[in-house]
């Protein structure tokens, strides 16, 4: 591995094992895009999708990654493939390499995850057959302001109330908080909707404090325990490393210790 598919670490490592990256920079264009900043900022920040250098075109992309993930077929079936961190998957830009890599683990069964701002792709009912081996995750600040060339929270919102009820599994991805109480209404607007959140904390200057978070917390895990109470289902939160953090907590403490706090290591295709 290392080209296209590769293993990543910190914030990343917390959202999956494994994952694949084609292109950098994305035309949704978030001003808070971490790919915008530091040092990565150069590589990473052009607001036009481009394919990474170190593929000649599309179709060498695509060979690479079938050579990378047949040599390490049996970890990427157990732990499964995200896509992506350095652009988003589903750009008009992007969507026909990424359709072509999720046809490459189809025939590998390989389990894809993919996380995207956008509500304007079209999934071909072929994807109806393989519905336990794909999840769409769409990533809900609530902040439209601030995501000007993605499709709105709301569109985001429908896309993910379709594809939940053609019976594909769904994530949502509350990152990063920006404003707590349009975080929470994210999570209202999509809970029966959605099968997992991952939420965790903008980075650098925040306009909350820990007793905030502590209580958003508190609503949060209240809300997903009445949901699944009644209405006897099983939906999941992981709380990123990023909120028992700010909080100065264990991820042991009571505010975690519900059976519907996961771990960052849980597969939304087994539950
Ligand atoms: S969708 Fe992600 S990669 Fe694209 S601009 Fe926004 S934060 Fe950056």
């Amino acid at each position: 591995m290392s080209k296209a598919i590769y293993m990543p670490k910190g914030k990343a490592g917390e959202y999956a094992k494994y994952a694949c990256n084609f292109y950098v920079g994305c035309s949704n264009d978030c001003s808070y895009c971490y790919c915008k900043r530091g040092l990565l900022g150069h590589a990473m920040g052009g607001t036009t999708p481009t394919l990474k250098k170190c593929f000649k075109d599309e179709d060498d992309a695509l060979k690479v990654f079938e050579r990378e993930l047949a040599a390490n077929l049996q970890e990427l079936q157990n732990h499964g493939l995200f896509f992506t961190f350095t652009s988003d998957p589903l750009l008009p830009e992007t969507e026909g390499l990424t359709f072509a890599a999720i046809d490459t683990c189809i025939d590998y069964d390989v389990p894809v995850k993919l996380l995207t701002k956008r509500a304007d792709f079209d999934v071909s009912s072929y994807y109806d057959i393989h519905l336990d081996s794909i999840a769409f995750g769409f990533t809900l600040t609530g902040c439209d302001e601030l995501e000007r060339n993605a499709s709105t929270n709301a569109e985001r919102i429908a896309k993910m109330k379709e594809l939940y009820h053609r019976g594909f599994k769904t994530f949502a991805s509350i990152e990063p908080v920006i404003d707590l109480g349009k975080s929470y209404d994210m999570i209202a607007k999509t809970i029966g909707h959605c099968d997992l959140y991952k939420i965790g904390l903008l980075t650098g200057k925040r306009n909350y404090t820990p007793e905030d978070v502590s209580q958003f917390v508190c609503k949060v895990n209240d809300m997903i325990h009445r949901h699944n109470f009644f209405n006897k289902e099983e939906v999941k939160v992981y709380w990123k490393d990023s909120v028992p953090g700010f909080l100065k907590i264990e991820r042991t403490d009571k505010c975690f210790d519900h059976w519907f706090c996961v771990g960052a290591d849980y597969d939304i295709f087994n539950e």
